[in-house]
């Protein structure tokens, strides 16, 4: 296993804060309604769409123009997790959710993580790290 190829990006603050971030899931999916894309009549998806089952966020790479429009409303809307691969400016970043069985949770040495219903009433839904780390800097360390 290497943490480099996990769609789980630790980001780590001072004072002493590391906030994991990943795709929030969010229902009303920022990203998709930002790619400028013709809807499919026959699929009904952009180059970004969300995927049957688990409902998480894909990219069609051979529809997607690398435009970056989707990361942008990431990072502007909500948790910032889609980044432009350096070479082609397309997406990546995106969780897959190991397609609803996800390697992170079955592994996780502490069992601090779980595969559940997007909650968007969670205190830190859909917030990115730097939203995170302020609230919780406040709240541990009063700074
Ligand atoms: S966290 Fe970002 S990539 Fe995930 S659904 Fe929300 S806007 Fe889209
Ligand atoms: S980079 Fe691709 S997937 Fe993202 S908004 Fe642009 S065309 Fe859509």
């Amino acid at each position: 296993m290497n943490p480099k190829h996990t769609n789980i990006k630790v980001h780590q603050f001072n004072p002493a804060l590391d906030i994991p971030a990943t795709c929030a899931g969010c229902p009303d999916t920022p990203c998709v309604n930002a790619c400028p894309i013709t809807i499919n009549q026959e699929t009904g998806e952009k180059a970004l769409y969300v995927k049957e089952g688990t409902q998480a966020i894909a990219v069609h790479e051979d529809k997607c123009v690398a435009c970056g429009l989707c990361a942008k409303a990431c990072e502007t809307e909500r948790v910032g997790v889609i980044r432009r691969n350096p070479e082609t400016g397309k997406p990546e970043g995106l969780c897959t959710y190991c397609d609803g069985d996800p390697s992170c949770v079955k592994n996780c040495p502490y069992g601090a993580l779980s595969y559940v219903t997007v909650d968007t009433g969670y205190e830190f839904f859909g917030k990115s790290p730097e939203e995170i780390a302020k609230i919780l800097s406040n709240r541990f360390y009063g700074v």
